[in-house]
């Protein structure tokens, strides 16, 4: 397998304002999401996201186990190894000639971006008649220890996806696994096919353009809400709010 550096199209500096795939999810509960956030600076701790990034650096940079101080950050990354072990061994990569990316961004029409922790694309022949065909394998880390919907669920995951085969056209289906390092078990899958990740990506796309707009709704709710840096100051949040605790009677 032969392994590559970053980035396809822009860098990460690139991105600007565009929503990355990350955020998709809560987009597309709520379209207004977007344009809080660009209006409010996230002001509340910093620190788990910070250890978060310092753990997908390990992994990027494939720091050996034995070089890596912290117990907690050696734990997750023995974990996420064997995890994406059992993953490649699941997809009979093992041995094949495949190529790895680690960390690139990809780009949906220059409208929405997603970074990837990881891709692993290859050809093999398909049934029949259908001659040599290409796959794409890609993981989503969890480095810490919150609740991710699997992957079978998960909008990021499948957002990642779509940009897959936005950026190879190529690929005929994309095989995808969310890795959560503490959790049992460590890791989920889903897969997918190219036409269908085309569809999806359609939508999510008219997803971005909604939330875009100047008057893009708010629509209160405890996923969306929950990382939102405009929660402080949305009437949306706080009529929830206001409404859930009317019904407690507190
Ligand atoms: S706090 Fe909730 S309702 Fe308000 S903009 Fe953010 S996600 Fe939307």
């Amino acid at each position: 397998m032969e392994t590559e550096s970053k980035d396809l199209n822009k860098s990460d500096k690139d991105r600007g304002e565009a929503p990355s795939a990350s955020k998709l999810g809560a987009i597309s509960l709520c379209r207004g999401h977007h344009n809080a956030n660009k209006i409010f600076p996230w002001y509340g701790e910093r620190s788990e996201a910070n250890e978060g990034t310092l753990r997908h650096e390990i992994e990027e940079n494939e720091v050996p186990l034995d070089e890596i101080e912290d117990e907690d950050r050696k734990i997750c990354a023995y974990n996420c190894r064997r995890a994406m072990r059992w993953c490649r061994e699941d997809l009979g990569l093992d041995n094949s000639d495949t190529t790895i990316e680690r960390e690139a961004r990809l780009w949906y029409d220059d409208k929405w971006s997603g970074q990837l922790d990881y891709m692993e694309t290859w050809s093999q022949m398909g049934k029949m008649d259908e001659g040599l065909l290409e796959y794409a394998f890609i993981a989503d880390y969890k480095m810490l220890r919150g609740n991710h919907d699997p992957a079978p669920e998960n909008i990021q995951l499948l957002a990642q996806a779509c940009l897959v085969t936005k950026n190879f056209p190529n690929i005929h289906k994309v095989y995808v696994a969310l890795i959560e390092p503490f959790q049992d078990p460590s890791y989920t899958t889903a897969s997918y096919s190219s036409s269908f990740l085309r569809g999806k990506g359609a939508e999510l796309n008219t997803i971005v353009l909604e939330a875009e707009q100047e008057d893009a709704p708010r629509t209160a709710g405890s996923v969306q809400c929950k990382w939102c840096s405009a929660l402080p100051f949305c009437p949306e949040a706080r009529e929830l709010l206001k409404t859930t605790l009317k019904g407690k009677n507190i």
